[in-house]
């Protein structure tokens, strides 16, 4: 059977020249960076050149750059980390309700230990206003976390102007931008941002690793307390393997990034014109054009997401419906929520990210499969009239 993978949102398949260089840190090169004989001083010199490399890669220094176990470490990092090194100045964090889990969670966690959130809404492609956050803020804001894109419906927010507003008033500023590190140019200082947040899996590296990027000068309670890895900002013994992983992964975005834009915006382009002229009562979730380059997500109105992405999946095609960690509950996602559909239209949502490893001919096949997957369980739709 065929097989497409165009859940490239969800995870991506480690590019085999990350692995190549990944390979020699298991057994040949496996130090403790800490360790002060020449195994050690080998991992440390690997750990270092990865700093720099994605330091540059953001336009940030290598002593800005602390390694983390992924995206939702950094989130958590970044989030409880400026609350609780803030806590005597404010206790009013500004985020908004788009946010993936690893924000929210954390954010919701703060409102229990007496923080106050204000989750800002977006309009109906998922854009937060920056007229809003400006209105929003009061004298005891601490910190705004906006995600860069969003990792289900790819509308990508404002960042600099949003940054900018926080910047100054004098307000750390947190960015998630876990679905465009690898995918479009990302630079830390055009974003206004203070903190942010970046992870392996999402462009070609190794799951497990990530980063945190934070600015010079922020206030940041340390988050994993032991050893005094990452000038003691997170402790534990560096996963040597994955960092360099990372790193060759940045450097390989770095090299394909203007190729597989233009490649992966002409296949979106063509599935947004495609699938409403072959399947009716479809909506186009997220912003037309201020989306990631490799993201499409419709509402397939009368039936449900998962039956759509059950009946794919025999056919050997993987997508997704809601973000990948959610997508197994039974909950619309609150990001469709937040643009406005109703349950009943949020449930049918079918998203498609594309990536690397997609050909022209993956596309093909989805433009003929879908229609069909569509009439037979419209047909069986009580909800359906024909
Ligand atoms: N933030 C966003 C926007 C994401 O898409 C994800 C993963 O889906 C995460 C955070 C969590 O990243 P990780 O899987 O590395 O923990």
């Amino acid at each position: 059977m065929k097989k497409v993978y165009l859940d490239y949102a969800a995870t991506t398949p480690v590019d085999p020249q990350v692995l190549s260089a990944m390979q020699p840190y298991f057994f040949d090169q496996f130090g403790n960076a800490s360790s002060l004989h020449a195994y050690g001083q080998e991992a440390k010199k690997a750990l270092e050149d990865s700093r720099e490399v994605l330091a540059d890669f953001i336009g940030a220094l290598p002593e800005e750059i602390v390694f983390t176990s992924g995206g939702t470490e950094s989130d958590n990092y970044a989030l409880l980390g400026a609350a609780f090194a803030q806590e005597k100045k404010g206790n009013h964090i500004i985020t908004s309700a788009v946010e993936h889990h690893a924000v929210s969670g954390p954010a919701k966690f703060l409102e229990k230990k007496g923080f106050k959130v204000t989750y800002l809404g977006v309009d109906q492609d998922g854009l937060v206003s920056p007229e809003d956050l400006k209105q929003t803020i009061t004298d005891k804001t601490i910190m705004v976390s906006i995600m860069h894109a969003n990792n289900e419906i790819g509308t990508l927010q404002p960042i600099s102007q949003l940054g900018k507003i926080a910047k100054e008033k004098g307000i750390c500023f947190h960015t998630d931008a876990v679905q465009t590190v690898g995918h479009l140019p990302v630079n830390v200082d055009a974003l206004n941002a203070d903190l942010l947040s970046l992870s392996a899996h999402k462009f070609y590296g190794p799951k497990g690793v990530g980063a945190l990027y934070v600015r010079k000068g922020t206030r940041l309670e340390t988050f994993m307390r032991g050893g005094d890895q990452e000038r003691g900002r997170r402790a534990s013994t560096h996963n040597i393997p994955g960092i360099v992983g990372l790193a060759k992964a940045i450097e390989l975005c770095r090299s394909k990034m203007n190729d597989e834009i233009k490649l992966q915006t002409s296949w979106r382009d063509r599935l947004i014109k495609e699938i409403p002229a072959r399947i009716p009562h479809v909506r186009l979730n997220g912003h037309p054009s201020q989306r990631l380059p490799n993201n499409v997500n419709f509402s397939i109105k009368y039936i449900e997401g998962e039956s759509i992405l059950l009946s794919l999946d025999m056919l050997g095609i993987a997508c997704s419906t809601g973000s990948a960690c959610t997508s197994s509950s039974l909950e619309p996602s609150h990001v469709l929520l937040a643009i406005g559909l109703d349950h009943e239209t949020a449930h049918g949502s079918l998203r498609i990210t594309l990536g690397r490893f997609s050909r022209e001919s993956d596309v093909d096949y989805l433009l003929e499969q879908l229609p069909p997957v569509v009439q037979k369980l419209r047909a069986m739709s009580p909800l359906y009239e024909k």
